[in-house]
Order: structure tokens, then C-alpha cells, then sequence
């Protein structure tokens, strides 16, 4: 089968795609946002709600056991899917940005005191700031930054000088969310690691377009959102070394986190469930693992190849609209585009855009430092996936041209 004829099936699993906007057809691109979901994850919801439905690890009845196998069958996917030593290193979160809220409390716990630093890229999401802002503010520990150039690509070299003995860890994005630059996570990690410094990846924007290895590229802390991988919101997880969640505190208590709870003592559970207190998403973590089967099934190599096939062409056909100018220049890059062209301003063009059917993302993408850093005060943003065609690339860059002439 060759990748159009892949592509024409994948989207068919898709029934959101296959909707008229304002009469026309939908063209979905804002997928870094949140992706839209396959037939398989939506029904699979249906059938844990009306087959398996009972609350996990806690049940003696045969549903209650059939759903907590369910549910660390879906850890176990999580695990294969990111090549996890084990799934005792894998703790179902809320997503990306619960996972590392979860981290910057425990992690801080345990090893961020008064003095202490932690580095961030400048490119990060907020979700990737803002916990580590918080804690530092909390432990008096201090915010460090690496910065990008404005080709978009993080200045690695300044790593040597930015740790030094008081660097507790160093937290980067797999992927960035405006520029779609795919960082050297493997060159960045090796360098942390030679100073000693553990290193925490924000896989919001890489685990649906890239290879993701944790083993491989040596992270010690890898954080996604299902929402983004085809799974449904309020799913997401925290991969942990497990040398390294065993010596961090839990972050929340409650029911299902603990061996045995007296007045005097309370005796926690062990490696994941420490983690997740309370009665968590089990259905929806359920409905991340058939999203992550969905993908295995229908080949990771062939989605990669259709999607860098695709990126290649949505960059030259947008870089050819007059007056546009995109930021990020990476070579190395997921499926993202963002602009302004022109004069005009990016929630107009976005407006314009929505009327013709084309969704696409406008403002700071929850980057400030990023947009910043530019100089502007938002962009459009383009994100393409698996299930999008080279004519919806097309249509969106009629669809530009028509809006600019429209607010000329
Ligand atoms: N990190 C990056 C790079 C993102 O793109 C996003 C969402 O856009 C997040 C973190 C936060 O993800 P969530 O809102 O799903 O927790």
C-alpha cells in the first residue's frame, strides 16, 4: 500500500473529519492543539462503560477485576510504546501538564533546596515553566534558561555554562509547540548527564510524530498528554526511572495510594500507584492504550514517513505566499507552521480562516517567552498530522492568500 492510499484509510477512521463548516468541508489543522479521535478509541470508551465499568484495584467482583486488568494491560502499552524498562515506571496523569506538576512538587521535595537551580528552554510551553517558576518560588531555588536562536534552534553550547553544582534538572520539550523544531534530546541529555544533572522531556508535541525511545535517549523523566495522541482529554502520563520515582514523595494522598493508613502512620503504596491517589481516569486511560495499539497497528514507520512527506510540502507550499514570514527554520521538524503575513493581525486571519472551513490556531500558543522572544504579539498557527492531505495543505494557502487581499 503505498502512503496515499495509507492516508485515505487512516482519515476514514476519523469521523470528525467528515463534517461540513459553514458549507464547507472541514479542514483540520490544529492538531498541536488537541488531535481528533479514531472510531477504534471512541467505541472502545463505549465498551468499557458498558461491559467492564467498576471501580479499579479495589473491587472483589469479576467486573471490578476485568477493569483493573484492563487498565494495567493500558500501562503496559504506555510502557512498550516509549520502551519503559517497566510498567512500574509508568504513572497515568491528567496529562502533560499534571504530569509535571506531579514532578516539580516531588522532585522539589526531594532534591531542589534553598540555592538550588533548574534550567529551562526559552521555548518551552507554560506547562513547562510555570511548575518549575512555582517551586523555585517556594524552595527560594532559581530559574534558569537556555535560550534559542531565531532560527528556533536551542543554543545547546550554553548548557556547559549554565550548569554548575547547584543544577538539579534540566526540563525540555521533545518538540516546540510554535516553531515545531525537534530538539537534540540525545546530545542535550548526554550533556546533563556528563554534570551530573537529571533531565526531564515534555513529550506533548513529540510522541505522536517521533520515534520515542526513553531508554534510547536516556531521559530520566518523560511527560505526555493523550489528547494529543489521538487519546481522550484528561489522559496523559509521567515515565520515571524507577531507581528515581522510587526516591520522590508522593505528591497527593488519598485512596488507592497506600498499602495501610493508621493515626500514627500511614504506609504508601508502591511504584506506580504511589502516584495515583484517588479514583483516576481508568477509562480513559483505557482508551490511550487502544489509542497507542490504534497507531502500533497501522505502523509508526509509515505514519513517520507520511507525515515528514507532508511537512516537507505544507513548508514550501506556505513559504511560497507573499509576504509571509514563518518562525522556525529547523530542518529537523514535527508537523507545525507558524506565521504572520503581511501586516495583518493572526486572530483576524484565524477568523477568516474558520469562515472557509480551515481550523487552525492563532495568539501565544501558551509560549510567551516564545512569542517574545520575537518581538510580535501572537501567530498563526498551522499543525498537520497523519489523517491531513496535501489538498488541505493547498486550501489553506488559498485560503491565506483570499484573507490577506480580505484585510488589505
Ligand atoms: N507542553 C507542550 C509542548 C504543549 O504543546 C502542551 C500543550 O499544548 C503542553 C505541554 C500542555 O499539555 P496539556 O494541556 O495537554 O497538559
Amino acid at each position: 500500500m503505498n502512503l496515499q492510499t495509507a492516508n485515505e484509510e487512516w482519515r476514514a477512521d476519523f469521523p470528525i473529519l467528515n463534517q461540513k463548516i459553514y458549507g464547507q468541508n472541514l479542514i483540520y489543522l490544529d492538531n498541536a492543539a488537541t488531535t481528533q479521535k479514531p472510531r477504534q478509541v471512541i467505541e472502545c470508551i463505549e465498551k468499557v462503560y458498558s461491559t467492564v465499568n467498576s471501580n479499579i484495584h479495589r473491587s472483589v467482583s469479576k467486573l471490578g477485576a476485568d477493569c483493573t486488568r484492563e487498565y494495567e494491560n493500558a500501562r503496559a502499552t504506555v510502557g512498550k510504546f516509549i520502551n519503559a524498562q517497566s510498567p512500574r515506571e509508568i504513572v497515568f496523569t491528567s496529562g502533560t501538564t499534571e504530569a509535571i506538576n506531579l514532578l516539580a512538587f516531588a522532585f522539589g521535595e526531594k532534591f531542589v533546596d534553598e540555592g538550588s537551580e533548574i534550567i529551562v528552554g526559552e521555548s518551552e510551553h507554560h506547562s513547562n515553566i510555570v511548575p518549575w517558576q512555582m517551586l523555585c518560588i517556594r524552595k527560594k531555588a532559581r530559574l534558569r534558561v537556555l535560550p534559542f536562536d531565531d532560527g528556533g534552534e536551542l543554543k545547546i553550547e550554553m548548557l556547559d555554562q549554565l550548569i554548575n553544582p547547584r543544577t538539579r534538572l534540566l526540563c525540555i520539550a521533545q518538540a516546540s509547540n510554535v516553531l515545531g523544531t525537534v530538539n537534540p534530546l540525545e546530545r542535550i541529555i548526554e550533556k546533563a548527564h556528563n554534570r551530573g544533572v537529571a533531565v526531564l522531556v515534555d513529550g506533548a508535541q513529540g510522541i505522536q510524530h517521533l520515534e520515542t525511545d526513553v531508554q534510547k535517549m536516556d531521559a530520566d523523566f518523560y511527560v505526555f498528554s493523550g489528547h494529543k495522541i489521538y487519546a481522550p482529554t484528561g489522559t496523559g502520563a509521567l515515565y520515571g526511572k524507577e531507581k528515581l520515582l522510587e526516591q520522590l514523595p508522593p505528591w497527593q494522598g488519598g485512596g488507592d495510594m497506600v498499602q495501610s493508613v493508621a493515626f500514627e502512620k500511614t504506609v504508601y503504596a508502591d511504584l506506580p500507584l504511589k502516584f495515583e491517589a484517588g479514583t483516576s481516569n481508568y477509562v480513559g486511560a483505557i482508551a490511550l492504550g487502544e489509542a497507542l495499539n490504534y497507531l502500533t497497528n497501522k505502523g509508526l514507520a509509515k505514519i513517520h514517513a507520511y507525515e515528514k512527506e507532508l511537512t516537507d510540502y505544507a513548508m514550501q507550499e506556505i513559504a511560497k505566499i507573499p509576504d509571509i514570514r514563518l518562525y522556525g527554520a529547523s530542518k529537523n521538524r514535527t508537523g507545525i507552521a507558524s506565521f504572520l503575513i503581511h501586516n495583518t493581525h493572526h486572530s483576524d486571519i484565524g477568523e477568516i480562516l474558520d469562515k472557509m472551513g480551515v481550523a487552525v490556531r492563532t495568539g501565544r500558543m501558551c509560549a510567551d517567552p516564545t512569542v517574545r522572544h520575537f518581538g510580535i504579539s501572537g501567530l498563526v498557527r498551522a499543525s498537520w498530522t497523519f489523517y491531513n492531505t496535501k489538498t488541505e495543505i493547498d486550501r489553506l494557502c488559498e485560503a491565506l492568500e483570499k484573507a490577506v487581499k480580505m484585510l488589505k
